[in-house]
Formats: structure tokens, sequence, C-alpha cells
């Protein structure tokens, strides 16, 4: 089930957001300490306005929640709440047995059996769960994972109680895959969210159920991801689950944020994933860890794509064929000559090399002018510092922008400030959020032709797409990045 969090502080805005989220839930979490005290004594009839399954939870400020009142207090508004049809309470671990346990038992009222943790994992969280578990209630334990190991020992516990009925989830950023893959996990359900998170690391639940159709994966299901850090922010999911949808294919595509990459290879082993994409700052790390690689990957030093092949991993490059699509025809006609790049980082290495392999001349600016001068080097190019870019006014084609500067949220930012675009030349950023970077804005303003990190992205996803499934990414599909 992927169950909606209400964060309304009124029965009506409750409503109104299983309302809006109807087609995406298949029951609602009312969490009383949300409420005005008012509308926490009405809470009984609220089961009985929607159509799906509510758990009735009034949390506790140590466990996350609002509620600051007396244990006593508490208790009571619990038990009037329970008149009501609730199809679930929620019950915390420590609490003794007490008339809202033994009025729920009497009135079928199904018991979640809860803990939280939001500093780490518990040492003994195996044996907690069972024990909540030990009268058929439902064991919740909601723990906070801080590195990619705490993730692989989460779905460990949860796979070794398997036959236990069970809510396990894992809070903040490391803990999204859990949240997403909870079936896989055997959890009962997900919590999910409308607008903002109402826990840590809550999923709304429209990408849950829209785009990774959490609610249909099985053991079956293909996993595939992609592992970065930060990862978060990343519009690859927006590509490749639309992808498996329109194919039928069953597979999923999810963000990790790493830490340790030998220990992601355990984790991925151990959920059989059949392949991922690398980003920053892996695309070197992961190499090491790959049984076969291709040329560009040889030649370039980065990898942004991993697909399992019997026995091993193989590492590919796809960031190469995707800067190169959207000016190939430019390089062949001729129209691209010669060209400035901006950076000398991760990206750049797989742009300098496939502008080289195409015969285009280069010049690689960078801030750090070592750095410009290692990659200059071994690609047989130019190199300068950032600061003298100014003396290639008006002597290139192409000038591609690879640094960081401009990315989202630093709208206002341009790594060749004030250079001057005599307008004839194509002015390319990889940086895809905002799409329209100050780079860009400024090329345009002086008459350039345009291209966008998203197309980049677009094509080097595309390029991924035929790696982990075999078949063309479906023309008919425009993802909105
Ligand atoms: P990276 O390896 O960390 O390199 C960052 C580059 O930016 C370096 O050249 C660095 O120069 C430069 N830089 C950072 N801050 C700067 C500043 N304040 N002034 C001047 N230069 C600065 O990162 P990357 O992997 O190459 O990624 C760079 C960008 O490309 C990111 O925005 C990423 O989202 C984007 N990207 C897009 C795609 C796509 O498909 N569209 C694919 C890959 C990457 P120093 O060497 O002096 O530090």
């Amino acid at each position: 089930m992927i169950c909606l969090t209400l964060s309304g502080s009124t029965l009506s805005e409750c409503l109104d957001e299983i309302r809006e989220n109807r087609e995406y839930i298949d029951s609602a979490e009312l969490r009383l300490d949300l409420l005005s005290p008012e509308e926490q004594r009405k809470a009984s009839s609220f089961p009985s306005m929607v159509d799906i399954p509510v758990i009735l939870t009034l949390r506790r400020k140590e466990d996350g929640g609002r509620c600051t009142l007396p244990e006593r207090e508490r208790r009571a508004l619990l038990l009037s709440a329970l008149d009501g049809s609730f199809a679930y309470v929620d019950i915390e671990e420590d609490v003794k047995r007490n008339d809202v346990e033994d009025k729920a038992r009497e009135k079928g009222v199904r018991i979640i059996r809860s803990f939280h943790d939001f500093s780490g994992i518990p040492d003994d969280i195996y044996s907690r769960i069972y024990r909540l578990a030990e009268r058929g209630d439902v064991a919740k334990a909601a723990v906070t994972p801080h590195t990619i190991q705490d993730l692989l020992r989460l779905f460990r516990i949860a796979e070794e109680l398997r036959d236990v009925p069970k809510i396990i989830i894992g809070m903040g950023d490391w803990g999204i895959p859990l949240r997403i893959l909870y079936r896989r996990a055997g959890s009962l359900l997900t919590f999910a969210c409308s607008g903002e998170a109402v826990a840590p690391g809550q999923i709304s639940a429209r990408d849950l159920r829209l785009m990774y159709h959490a609610d249909k994966v099985t053991d079956r299901t293909a996993i595939y991801g992609i592992i970065g850090n930060p990862v978060l922010h990343t519009s690859s999911p927006l590509i490749h689950n639309p992808g498996f949808h329109a194919i039928n294919y069953d597979a999923i595509y999810l963000p990790f944020m790493v830490d340790n990459v030998r220990v992601f290879f355990a984790l991925a082993e151990y959920l059989k994933m059949r392949g991922f994409s690398v980003t920053v700052p892996f695309k070197d790390a992961v190499l090491m860890y790959l049984g076969n690689i291709t040329r560009e990957v040889k030649q370039i030093g980065a990898c942004n794509t991993v697909v399992r092949m019997p026995g091993m991993w193989k590492g590919m490059n796809t960031d190469y064929y995707g800067f190169l699509a959207p000016i190939s025809k430019d390089i062949e006609s001729g129209r691209i000559r010669n060209s400035l790049v901006i950076g000398a980082g991760g990206a750049a290495q797989a742009i300098v090399w496939a502008l080289r392999n195409r015969g285009v001349r280069v010049t690689v600016l960078n801030r750090t002018v070592t750095r410009a001068e290692k990659l200059a080097k071994i690609n047989l190019c130019e190199y300068d510092t950032l600061s003298n870019a100014s003396l290639y006014e008006g002597k290139v084609d192409l000038i591609v922008q690879t640094t960081s500067v401009g990315l989202y949220p630093d709208f206002d930012a341009n790594p060749i400030e004030g250079f001057r675009f005599s307008g004839r030349e194509i002015a390319y950023d990889i940086i895809y959020k905002p799409k329209m970077t100050k780079f860009l804005r400024e090329a345009e303003a002086a008459g350039c032709t345009l291209h966008f990190g998203e197309e980049m992205l677009l094509e080097q996803g595309k390029l991924q797409f035929e790696l982990f499934t075999g078949y063309h990414y479906p023309r008919s599909l425009h993802p909105s990045l």
C-alpha cells in the first residue's frame, strides 16, 4: 500500500489531500497530532468520510510528532477517536498494554507497534521488530541510515524478517531506496506525502505511483538506479521509468546516495540489480570493480553506465555519445572546427576526448590551470587559464561550458562573465538545471546558436536505456527534465 500521511490541521484539509491524491494512494494516516484541538475531538468521524483504510496516529514529540499532552490525555484522545472505523492504530513500542489496545483488539482494528530512531539504527533492531510482531501486530521501525552500509543492513534485516508483518522505514536521504522498494523489503506499506514531506525523506504519492510504480514491484522486477553524492536532484528517473513503462518492461530505476562504492556493489549484488548510472563523484571510482570496460571508458578514464554481464559488471560511457549527438551534424559539415571547453572536471574529460576524436581543435580553459594542462596533454590539445578567456573572443566555432558555475540555484553566475560572443559561435552549456543558464542567456543575446544540457542528458539517457534493456527508447516519449 502507498499510504498518504495527512498533514492538514483540519479534517476538511485532510479530505482535500485525499481527494487530490486519491488515484495514487491505497490508504491514509490521520495524524491527530497535526490537527487543531477542536478537530482532534471530531476525528472519529473521519474514516467514514473516505473510501480507503485509515491509520490512526497520535505521534508524541519525542517520536517526531507534535503531541505534548500528558500520556493519560493522549490515551483518552486516542480512545475517543477509536469510536470511528479506523483500520489501524499506531501504538508506540514502550506503551504498556492499556484500554486503547484493548478497544482496538475488541473492534478488530489492527495494531501497528512502532518505534522511531532519528539518530541511527539500534543494534537490537532485529529482535525488536520480531518481538513487536509477536501478537500478530504489524511491527514498524522508522530508523535513520547514515551510510550505504546502513541501507544494505536494513535490506538484509527486512529479508531475514520476510514473514513478519512489518513496516521498515529508512528516514532521510539514505533511506529513500527502502521507501521506494518497500515491497521488495516486505513492508506492508510505504508512507508518502502530498506536498512537503511530513517525515525526513518522504516521497510524494504521485511519484511513488506514477513515476516509480512502486506498488507494482515484485521479486521479478529488474532494479536499476543511479549512484552519486549528492544524487537526489537527478532527472534520470524521469527518463528511465517512463521508458520501462512504455515498453512494458517490469523494471524500476531509482536514486542511491552512496559514500562507498565497494559497499554499493555489495548492495547491487544483494538486490540483483541489472545495471546503474554513475554520476559525480564516482565516475572513476567504479572502474576498479568492473570486469570489462569499453574503449571509451578506457580512453576517457570515466564510466557513467554499468551493466550486469554474466559473472561481472561492464562499464560504458554514454556521456561521450550524448554530448556529441546535438552537434554531430555541425562537426561533419565542417561548421565546427575550433572549440573552447570551459572546465576540466569529470564531464570535460569525456567532452574533450569526444571532440578530439572527431577532429575538432580544442582549447581547455580552467580555473585550476594544472587540471586544464593535464587534460590537454592527454588529449593533445591547448589549454589556458579561465581568466584569459577574452583572448579567444571571435576565434572559435563552439564554446562548451562544462563547469558547475550557473548550476541551480546559482542562476546569476557565468564562468566567463564579460566574454564577448561574436554571435557566430555555437554555445553549449551541459548544465541542465536551469535549462537557460547565464552563459546561454549572454550567448543568445549575441545571436549565437544554443545547445542545452538537457539535450545531452536525454541523449546519454536514451543510450543507457538501450544498454539496460536492449530496446530503443520509445520515440513517443519526450520526458520533461
Ligand atoms: P567536476 O568534476 O566537479 O568539475 C567541476 C568543474 O567546474 C571543474 O572544472 C572546476 O574547476 C569548475 N568549477 C567549479 N567551481 C568553479 C568556479 N567557482 N569558478 C570556475 N570554475 C569552477 O564536475 P563534472 O562532473 O565535470 O560536472 C560539471 C557540470 O556538468 C555539473 O553541473 C553537472 O551537472 C554537469 N553535467 C551534465 C551532464 C549532462 O548530461 N548534461 C553530464 C555530466 C555533467 P576547478 O578544476 O578549478 O575546480
